[in-house]
């Protein structure tokens, strides 16, 4: 059996679609996110799937460790789960800011907290963490969403620094923009509406989730001596 995968955020998106291929690459899973239904419904081999608040730390390495006892240590761990949710500083809600460095910020550092001390003592593993291209430059109403984004780039950097002497890989990977089920939590309709034209407007509709997990998937199967730091992938009629 191949070696133990780990991805936050399963039920949807990126992390839906790494899940299927890497457990058609023969992984062994463990998918993590609230909607366990939903990964529960993919019915993937040798797979667990546990209901969890990436928030909340505790939960979070109790399912790792659960996953471990059966499939070996966790070789790879994807820090996907996110949410964004657009408003600029002047009228959005404060709660809106707290959530989005809650799970985009708090619960990539979980998961980082929870798997780093045995990579480390390996001299093996990789971390891949879900950055953005709002997590590299700005755009407008992404305020607390950029604050969060920038944080795990910056994270990223430091733990790569600090886990290169060990041989374990710590990547960034900053997606522009791709259609999945994020952008429909933003509570602000006409920020919606706003962003749904501007990708239309440019053509940037092309690119699917499936790349980005392809792409994720490429940068890890390559030799662990083989870093690709970080990736920036967008449409390629994405203008900003
Ligand atoms: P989706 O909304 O489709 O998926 C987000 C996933 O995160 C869902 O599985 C959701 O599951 C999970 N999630 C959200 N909050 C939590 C939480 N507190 N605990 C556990 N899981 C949680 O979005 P994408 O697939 O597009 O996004 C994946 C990542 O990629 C995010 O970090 C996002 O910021 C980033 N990204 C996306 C881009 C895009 O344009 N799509 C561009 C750049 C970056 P559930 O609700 O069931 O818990």
């Amino acid at each position: 059996m191949k070696k133990l995968v780990v991805i936050t955020g399963a039920s949807s998106g990126f992390g839906m679609e790494m899940a299927k291929q890497f457990s058609a690459d023969g992984h062994p899973l463990l998918l993590l996110a609230r909607r366990v239904e939903k990964m529960e419904a993919l019915n993937l081999k040798d797979t667990m799937c546990r209901k969890v608040d990436v928030t909340d730390a505790k939960a979070f390495e109790n399912a790792v460790r659960e996953a471990e006892a059966l499939y070996g240590q966790t070789d790879l761990l994807v820090n996907n789960a996110g949410v964004m949710l657009l408003g600029n500083i002047e009228s959005q809600d404060p709660l809106e800011w707290k959530k989005m460095l809650d799970v985009n910020v708090m619960g990539v550092m979980n998961g980082m907290q929870i798997v780093m001390k045995d990579m480390k003592e390996r001299k093996s593993g990789t971390i891949i963490n879900l950055s953005s291209i709002a997590g590299k430059q700005p755009f407008g109403n992404h305020a607390a969403y950029c604050a969060s984004k920038y944080g795990v780039t910056g994270l990223t950097a430091v733990a790569r620094a600090e886990m290169s002497p060990h041989n374990v890989r710590v990547l960034s990977i900053c997606p522009g923009a791709v259609s999945t089920e994020l952008l429909g939590h933003t509570t602000d309709q006409g920020i919606i509406d706003g962003y749904n034209e501007w990708k239309e407007t440019v053509g940037a509709i092309n690119i699917t989730a499936s790349d980005v997990a392809a792409t994720i998937k490429y940068a890890y199967d390559l030799p662990q001596a083989v870093s690709l730091r970080e990736i920036i992938i967008t449409d390629t009629m994405q203008d900003a």
